[in-house]
Formats: C-alpha cells, sequence, structure tokens
C-alpha cells in the first residue's frame, strides 16, 4: 500500500494524521524553502572527491586521446604551488607532473631554492596531455581550469610559481608576453604569483636560465616576507 492510500484509510477511519509539510501540499512556504535551500552553504570540497573527479573527466576532446589524466603531485599542505602548461608524453603514460626532461630541471631549480618535490605541490593548467604536445586551446584551458582553483583552494599555497608563458596567460588572464609578466608579484585572489619562464624552454635557452634565478629569489623573498 503506498503512503497516499494509507493516509486515505487512516483518515477514513477517523484517525486525525499529521502530515509533515513539503512545498507540495503548502504552497506559501515554498518560496522561502527554496530561498533556504540556496542560502545553504556547499558541502565542502574534499581532495579525494576533487582527484577522482579529474581521473574520469571528460568535459573536453583531450579526453579522447590522453592515456591518464595528470592530477598533480606532492604535498597538498604545501607553502608553494607550481604550475605548469600540460602533460607531456611521459607524463601522460605516467600520471605524473613534470617527469621527463623539463621535470628534471624543474627539480634542479626547486632544489636551488632549497626545496625538495615532495615539500611542494605540482599540476599543470591542463590535466590531460594535447595531442603532439601543441598548445592547449583556450576552451581546453577554460574547461579544465575550474580543478585547478578548486586544487589552489584546497592547497592554500603561500605562493604560485606559474611556469611558462602559456600557463601564466592562462592562471593571470592576460595576453601580456611573459617578458613583460616575469621580474614582479601578480596575484590571484589573495594569493602572490611569480612567473617564472618554462624550464622546457630553459633548456634550449641558457641565457634566460640567469633571468630564471632572479625570479626564483623573488618568489623565495616573497615567502619569507609573509608572517607564519
Ligand atoms: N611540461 C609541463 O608544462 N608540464 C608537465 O607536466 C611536463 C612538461
Ligand atoms: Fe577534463 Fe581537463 Fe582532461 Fe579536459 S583536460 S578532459 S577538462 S581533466
Amino acid at each position: 500500500m503506498d503512503n497516499a492510500t494509507r493516509l486515505q484509510y487512516l483518515e477514513a477511519m477517523g484517525i486525525d494524521v499529521w502530515v509533515p509539510r513539503t512545498s507540495a501540499n503548502h504552497e506559501q512556504a515554498s518560496t522561502l524553502d527554496v530561498i533556504a535551500d540556496s542560502a545553504r552553504p556547499e558541502p565542502a570540497d574534499s581532495w579525494e572527491a576533487l582527484q577522482a573527479e579529474v581521473a574520469q573527466c571528460t568535459k573536453c576532446g583531450l579526453c579522447e586521446t590522453r592515456t591518464h589524466a595528470v592530477f598533480g603531485s606532492g604535498n597538498k599542505n604545501a607553502d608553494w604551488m607550481f604550475i605548469g602548461e600540460a602533460p607531456g608524453q611521459s607524463e601522460d603514460l605516467q600520471g605524473l607532473p613534470f617527469v621527463g626532461k623539463a621535470g628534471q630541471l624543474l627539480t634542479e631549480m626547486l632544489r636551488a631554492i632549497g626545496l625538495d618535490r615532495e615539500q611542494v605541490f605540482i599540476t599543470n593548467i591542463v590535466k590531460c596531455r594535447p595531442p603532439a604536445n601543441r598548445d592547449p586551446k583556450p576552451i581546453e584551458i577554460e574547461t579544465c581550469k575550474p580543478y585547478l582553483l578548486r586544487q589552489i583552494a584546497l592547497v592554500k599555497p603561500k605562493i604560485i610559481v606559474v611556469l611558462g608563458r602559456v600557463a601564466a596567460q592562462a592562471l593571470l588572464n592576460t595576453d601580456e608576453p611573459i617578458g613583460k609578466l616575469r621580474g614582479k608579484i601578480h596575484a590571484l585572489n589573495d594569493t602572490p604569483v611569480v612567473v617564472v619562464y618554462h624550464p622546457a624552454y630553459l633548456l634550449r635557452s641558457l641565457l634566460d636560465k640567469r633571468k630564471a634565478w632572479a625570479d626564483l629569489k623573488l618568489a623565495l623573498q616573497t615567502v619569507k616576507n609573509i608572517k607564519g
């Protein structure tokens, strides 16, 4: 017997039935119920939920050619967050960021400022490898970016170091050239952001290594200036 039928029986038997208020039987309250619902805070985001979403994501075309979505690696409570462009071939195969040649140089760059990879969090603007390592398209960046913003909100780093032109322009919503973006402190909400040349570029352009070193020192000084 369903609930409505059961209520009809009970009422027919003269039994007073208490019916809980729902928006269906109480039209006037329904608008207030809707307002109360929209004012209720979203359930808190979690690292595990986010990781699971990224692993199975099919929101953009890059899902069709990837082997693994690359979520990121390191310390989820890190003071430092490093953001690259997109996974390359080795990253796609291993499911980890910056594990190829550029990754080795990134590890060296970290060591130069006294950090190791387990201490920081490393990820990319897009989580899946673009075919033949082409630049990610604006639509792919925009589709994937909410994952990065959720990672940043969960890690709450003291500083973000963004690696290379594509990642810097995507994160800072600008089309300024990297030569103008490097060498100063930007901000994403309240978090300071420093732009550093991409290690894959530094492997080809040794002359700019000096500038990259200056930018890493700027980042280090910025963190030191933050209390706590
Ligand atoms: N280049 C990037 O930008 N990210 C990686 O993870 C590897 C190479
Ligand atoms: Fe999803 Fe980002 Fe991968 Fe596109 S690149 S499928 S948005 S995880």
